[in-house]
């Protein structure tokens, strides 16, 4: 990969986003690459089951990420795993930067980078991550069978992986840090019908304690009286939201105040050319279905800029060779 070959497209990430950016990309004949770090399925992966993908009642999210992965590699969508270290826009051509050093170049690029796991930023939250912190259930929900664990969040995240974690739990305690979830009426209902779950209402969890053998306890704090106390936990599961990953953002890109970029109705933002999708774009709701929505939108504009863009050189060339010949 020299950057001789000029793709039509580029999609920087793999989620549910981006593979379905794949699909209508491939569908609209655009030649098309799309790099991805990890496991293609992005966030997907980590959920234990989808009950909200139309279509499917009830589909666990691995699964889910792998009918996207073959959907798309059934158009022959080129998919290559590797880290992207740059985003450089031009004027008509865009670059893509590798890890290991190659480039890409495209007339239009789609950015489906998602988000990450929102820190508490507390003592021992960094210190004991894998030894008892986690920000994922799926993924550590096993080590804690017959044990007791905090959750601490108080959305849709937090209450479905307090679920998930009462399967295996003996004890599961949801601290949040107000008097009502965020989390949808349904959610609630379940959370509350578990009990298994206990919710800590108006409280933080100030610290991550731990001993030789990994998390023992976590510090706790009303966030009405201020009064403190302790809780016994083997393990700390953290879903107080997301962070968008935009550092593949290039300068000048239009942003909110939380780091999620603005586009326009077509998910372009604005630098012609390059759109972006999913979690990373500012939107009001958070979902596998509105990512996928988003990846249809910018492929389907893309292959319309790409389009434009194409003919507008063969416009040009003639024009270009009147000149020479004057
Ligand atoms: P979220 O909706 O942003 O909720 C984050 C929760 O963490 C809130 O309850 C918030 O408290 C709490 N929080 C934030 N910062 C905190 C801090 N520093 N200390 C303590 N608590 C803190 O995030 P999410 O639950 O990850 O959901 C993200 C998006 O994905 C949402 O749009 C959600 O609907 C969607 N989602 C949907 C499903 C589904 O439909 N099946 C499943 C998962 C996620 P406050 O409430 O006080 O702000």
């Amino acid at each position: 990969m020299s950057g001789n070959e000029v793709y039509d497209l580029i999609i920087i990430g793999g989620g549910p986003g981006g593979l379905t950016a794949g699909i209508y990309a491939m569908r609209a004949a655009l030649k098309t690459v799309l790099i991805e770090v990890g496991a293609p399925g992005g966030q997907m992966n980590n959920s234990d089951s989808v009950e909200n993908w139309p279509g499917d009642e009830y589909i666990g999210g691995a699964d889910l990420a792998i009918k996207f992965s073959q959907h798309a590699q059934s158009y022959g969508l080129e998919i290559i795993s590797q880290e992207v270290s740059d985003l450089e826009p031009g004027l008509d051509i865009h670059t893509v930067k590798l890890a290991n050093g190659d480039y890409l170049q495209a007339h239009a690029v789609i950015l489906a980078t998602g988000g990450s796991p929102r820190k508490l930023n507390i003592p021992g939250e960094d210190e004991h991550y894998g030894k008892g912190v986690s920000y994922c259930a799926v993924c550590d929900g096993f080590f804690f069978r017959d044990k007791t664990v905090v959750v601490v969040g108080g959305g849709d995240t937090a209450a479905e992986e307090s679920l998930y974690l009462a399967k295996l739990a003996k004890q599961v305690y949801l601290v949040h840090r107000r008097d009502a979830l965020r989390a949808s009426a349904l959610l609630q209902q379940r959370v509350n019908a578990e009990c298994k779950i206990e919710i800590m209402w108006n409280s933080v969890v100030t610290e991550i304690r731990a001993n030789h053998s990994g998390v023992n306890a976590v510090d706790l704090q009303n966030t009405q009286t201020d009064e403190k106390s302790e809780l016994y936990a083997d393990g700390v599961f953290i879903f107080i939201g997301f962070e968008p990953n935009n550092t593949l953002v290039p300068a000048g890109t239009k942003m909110n105040a939380d780091g999620y970029v603005v586009t326009d109705e077509k998910c372009e933002t604005n630098a012609p050319g390059i759109f972006v999708i999913g979690d990373l774009r500012e939107k009001y709701f958070r979902q596998i279905v509105i990512s996928a929505s988003d990846g249809a939108t910018a492929a389907l504009a893309a292959a319309h800029y790409v389009e434009t863009r194409k003919s507008a050189e063969a416009c040009e060339l003639p024009e270009a060779l009147q000149t020479e010949t004057t």
